[in-house]
This record gives structure tokens, sequence and C-alpha cells, in this order.
């Protein structure tokens, strides 16, 4: 029933806008120039040409402002997306920055050159999943292990799969990450805000969880950050799309749901910005028509192999109905190597993806820009 009322209150919602256009049109026809030029800009394919960097302590600064001001422009990229997380020393909670993180003033920064540079700069928390990665706990669990989803754990699973994620039902989780959100929002002035929310493998188990399905819970973390980030700021928000992927696709079980998440693709608001991301070469990548027929925008997300990236590009291409936005290339080396090398400078690093994250970058850049 609910996705009748959605498929129907789009439908609707789509007569009425091209009814409106009509009218308007036919308003400013007289001066049908500067109708153009008033019109608002409707999104084309490519318009987003993207990247993903992870924000690293404050010492590497130098590097993400040499990202905006020289390589991005140079490489024709229009938008950063700063996954930021605890590396800010936020005023409000600062027990859970990161030490030696970027301040406010140094965000302000980086907005203004961005701005100069006619950049979109997107900063990121990353909510609900990914709090930890192996051995390592984020600041926010750190500082406050009772936000954290415990309860039963599988432990015959990889132990990658016990990324730690928050628990949806705790209201004092928000009571903090609303503040840090609203403390990046200000700082980077930012009209789009990235909430991460991938690969979220440990849900339902607590006791305010246990008994709901997985879908329900994600819908509602994506819903209550929805609230804060577009309902109360006014900014859009974007989110990677791999818990909303059925597991039938294809997909692995990182880059779509097997753990029953993905009905929540029903049950959220159509205005989020999908980050569709696939790393491997296939024939074909479903999700991307998937997603836009749900009413979403749906940006296209690739790494470090060139030939996936040429292949997602070609596809998502062919396959975009009006809602696919353009190329997020994504990076996950830091950025004080990755910089460098996309300058030309691989020495140092060690990382054995950076050669490979480099030319897809590369590749991606130039195939948007065609
Ligand atoms: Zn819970």
């Amino acid at each position: 029933m609910l996705r009748f009322i959605k498929a129907y209150g789009r439908g609707r919602s789509r007569l009425l806008d091209a009814l409106l256009a009509c009218m308007l049109m036919a308003l400013l026809a007289p001066t049908g120039a500067r109708a153009q030029e008033d019109a608002p800009r409707q999104e084309t394919a490519m318009e987003r040409r993207g990247i993903h960097v992870m924000m690293g302590s404050r010492s590497s600064l130098p590097q993400v402002e040499r990202l905006i001001t020289e390589l991005a422009p140079a490489l024709g990229l229009n938008w950063i997306v700063l996954e930021v997380g605890g590396q800010f020393a936020y005023q409000s909670h600062p027990e859970v920055a990161e030490p030696d993180s970027m301040n406010a003033d140094d965000a302000r920064r980086l907005a203004r050159l961005a701005r100069e540079k006619g950049i979109r700069l997107v900063p990121e928390y990353q909510c609900l999943g990914h709090q930890s990665w192996g051995e390592d706990i984020g600041a926010l669990l750190r500082a406050h292990p009772e936000f954290e989803e415990t309860g039963e754990t599988d432990t015959s699973r990889p132990r990658r799969d016990h990324l730690r994620s928050w628990c949806p039902n705790n209201p004092e989780v928000y009571r903090v990450v609303f503040d840090l959100i609203d403390e990046l929002i200000e700082a980077f002035e930012a009209d789009a805000f990235h909430v991460g929310m991938d690969e979220v493998f440990v849900l339902g188990r607590c006791p305010r969880c246990k008994g709901t399905r997985n879908a329900k819970l994600y819908a509602k973390a994506v819903n209550d950050l929805h609230g804060h980030i577009v309902g109360e700021r006014g900014v859009e928000m974007m989110m990677w799309g791999d818990r909303l992927l059925p597991p039938t696709f294809g997909y692995n079980r990182w880059e779509s749901s097997h753990n029953d998440t993905w009905a929540a693709v029903d049950l959220i608001p159509t205005d989020i910005v999908i980050c569709d991301w696939h790393y491997g070469v296939m024939e074909d990548y479903p999700s991307v028509r998937y997603l836009q027929s749900k009413g979403f925008r749906v940006w296209p997300a690739g790494w470090d192999e060139e030939a996936a990236v040429r292949q997602l590009i070609e596809m998502s291409r062919r396959d975009n109905s009006g809602r696919m936005v353009g190329y997020l290339a994504t990076t996950w080396v830091g950025v004080e190597t990755l910089v460098p090398a996309l300058a030309g400078d691989e020495t140092a690093s060690d990382s054995r993806h950076l050669p490979g994250v480099v030319a897809a970058v590369k590749v991606a850049a130039e195939l948007a820009g065609e």
C-alpha cells in the first residue's frame, strides 16, 4: 500500500510540475531569452563530477586545499565530498573529536576556496554503521560506548562484519549527532550533507531493536537524519546506496543488502541523493535503473579499477532516465598521499591501491567531461 501511495504521489507531482512549467513558460514567453536564463537549471547527466576523499588529521589540510584549488579544477571536477567524521574539533561535544583535528576556521577557509573555484564542498559524517574498522573504534563510540548497538553477535562470520553501529532507537545518539552535523553544516557553509550509512551489518540486536525488521530500523535512522538535515536545516542529504539494494541484483553482500535492509528503499524520502557504489566490472549495473525508478537521484560511484569505472559510467549514461546526476570517484587512500599522486608523485604512498585510484580518477574525469 505504501508503495502505491508513493507511486501515485510521485505521478501526480510530476503532472502538476509539468502543468506549472507550461504556465510559467506561457507567462514568460514575451521575454524568451530571459526566461531561459531564469528557469531553474535542470540537472543533466554528468552534472556532478565528484571525488570523495577522507579527511586526515589537521596536518593534511594543505593537501585538501591543493585538491580544491589546483587538482580538482585541472581535472574538471566540480564536487568534493569530504568525509570528516571525527576529524573535527567539535565545540558542542569536544569528547567525540579525534586528536589534532581541523577546526571551524579551517573549514570556513576550505569552503571559501571551494566557492572561489566553483566547487561544491560536501562534508560527510558517517552515520549508523562503520563506527569501527577492525580494532579501531571511532571517536564517537570511544567517548560514548553506551550508544553502541550491542547484543548477540554471530561470531562465525568474518570480523569485519562486526563493524560497530550505533543504536537507531537510542534518542540520546541524536542529541549528540545532530549537534555535530549542525556544526559541520555551519562551518562548511554546506548546502548538501553526506551521511554515509554504508555497510551496516549490526542491527536489531539490543533490547530496544530486537524483533523489529532490519529494513524498518534502517529506514528509521534515515528518516531521523532526513528530518533534521532536510527538514530542519533545508540542506540536501546524500547517502551511500548499498543497504537499499536487494540481494537479487548479483552484487556482493557489501555493495547490496543481504541482511534484509533493502525494503527500506520504499520507506524513505525520495529527495535523498543515492551514491550507488560498485567497484567491479559487471555487464550491467541494474541498481542505477532501479533507484531512479524509485524516484531517487542517483550518483554512481566507482573506485580503483579503470575498466570498471569505464563500464559503470557507460552503463549509467545508457540507463539515465533523467535522475542520474554524474559520477563520484571514491579513493579510500589518505588524502596526504592521494593529492601528490594525482599531481604525478606516487613515491609517498604505501597503498597498493593508489596507482589504480589515480588512473581511475583521471579516466572518470575525462569521460565525465565528454
Ligand atoms: Zn538498538
